[in-house]
């Protein structure tokens, strides 16, 4: 695609507008939205009216003046972007503390089942929860296996089956009515971590009957770093399921002062201490945001994308390890290549700023609503020129940051 055929696509796109609507530096193309999500303009003025008025002279009233309901009403926002219903979501802790408290749940569920399946080369905090939550329930183990034996390793013990819906390195999603299914039939629950979906694809947690449900805010949900995670229980599981992290705010009575613990009905008992009130105000903002987007165009445009910059790769010889179908994947693309982690930073030193998955994996998210067709030409031209200059030799590129 030459710039002026990306220009033509640019100024006849239906998102157009959303582009305005958070800061993005000049000089940069950001291709790393999957990992954090960019400032949204309406943040800072929300950030300040937090802190300045809320907190500054409302002080603790702010409690009884919307603080108390944030968790349960933002919760409620984000179920609408993934198919759930509004009593079914509750933002709270981070992802991997929510992954916590339902795993522990899930297999204290029932006696006879006490295996947790999942997926090989899963996010790693996923594994590392289930290794931790299995040590927390005697009996318990964790299968984690290779993609193609998950179906053959559910059996009459498995409590639990734990997948991420979108991989964080392929970008290859998994089929949510299907697995759902699975588990099901196997007698599992089922419970999917959105980290890689919720704003990216369409996800029908309650149309696929899924169980639980855990994600991210700070990747397509804009919501800043280590905004708070959600957590999602189905209705028919929520008086059933225990949260073993039972703090006070999960309590059906907080402000009772009991010694003992009674869990709140519905979604609330997920909660375990006080809502971290600055980050809500940050993750409520980005996900008004996407509220206010057409599902259908954010799907429509992140496949386009996708398809030229796949389209770009193949030019430049670069093995593509995300799945070419739409059905079948996320809203990222991964290339695999033997200098990945010198190729991204030479590219982040030009202003293409994508990421590095260990050991060879080069990745850019491609977040339709500030990302535009220009955006991904130029930033192949970049590239083209970075690898054909062979410039991503040189040493200060191959120095590890702490984070990569
Ligand atoms: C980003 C991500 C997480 C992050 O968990 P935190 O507790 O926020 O650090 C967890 N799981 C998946 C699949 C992710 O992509």
């Amino acid at each position: 695609m030459t710039r002026d055929e990306a220009r033509a696509l640019d100024a006849a796109d239906p998102l157009r507008g959303f582009r305005d609507r958070f800061v993005l530096p000049e000089g940069v193309i950001y291709l790393d939205g999957n990992s954090l999500g960019p400032l949204p303009r309406a943040t800072a003025p929300a950030l300040a009216d937090m802190i300045e008025r809320q907190w500054g002279e409302r002080l603790i009233r702010s409690w009884n003046e919307g603080w108390i309901e944030a968790p349960a009403r933002i919760g409620g926002k984000i179920a609408r972007l993934i198919g759930a219903g509004e009593e079914e979501v509750i933002v709270a802790d981070s992802t991997s503390a929510n992954l916590f408290k339902l795993i522990v749940a899930a297999l204290r569920l029932d006696p006879a089942r006490k295996t947790i399946v999942s997926e090989l080369g899963n996010f790693p905090t996923d594994l590392h929860i289930a290794e931790g939550a299995v040590g927390c329930v005697p009996g318990a183990v964790l299968k984690a296996v290779p993609r193609d034996r998950i179906g053959a390793t559910l059996g009459e013990d498995t409590a639990l089956l734990l997948l991420t819906h979108v991989h964080y390195k392929t970008a290859e999603r998994f089929d949510m009515a299907a697995w759902t299914e699975r588990a099901h039939a196997a007698g599992a629950l089922i419970l999917w971590d959105l980290s890689h979906s919720a704003g990216a694809v369409p996800v029908d947690l309650n149309g696929t009957q899924a169980d639980l449900a855990v994600g991210c805010g700070y990747k397509y949900l804009n919501g800043g770093p280590g905004a708070p995670a959600f957590l999602h229980v189905h209705t028919k599981w929520q008086e059933r399921l225990a949260n073993p992290v039972s703090g006070w705010m999960g309590h059906s009575a907080p402000f009772a002062f009991e010694d003992g613990y009674r869990p709140a009905a519905g979604v609330t008992r997920w909660l375990a201490g006080t809502p971290a009130m600055l980050g809500l105000a940050g993750l409520e903002t980005g996900v008004d945001l996407l509220l206010e987007v057409d599902p259908v165009l954010i799907a429509a445009k992140s496949a386009a994308l996708f398809d030229s910059v796949a389209a770009i790769g193949d030019a430049l010889g670069l093995v593509c390890v995300s799945p070419r179908d739409p059905a079948l994947r996320g809203s990222h693309i991964s290339f695999r290549h033997p200098h990945a982690y010198a190729l991204c930073q030479a590219l982040i030193a030009q202003g293409v700023i994508g990421d590095f998955r260990d050991p060879d994996v080069l990745r850019f998210g491609l977040t339709p609503l500030y990302l535009g067709h220009e955006d991904v030409v130029r930033a192949g031209e970049i590239l083209r020129e970075i690898l054909e200059s062979r410039t991503y030799l040189n040493p200060e590129f191959s120095k590890r940051n702490a984070v990569t």
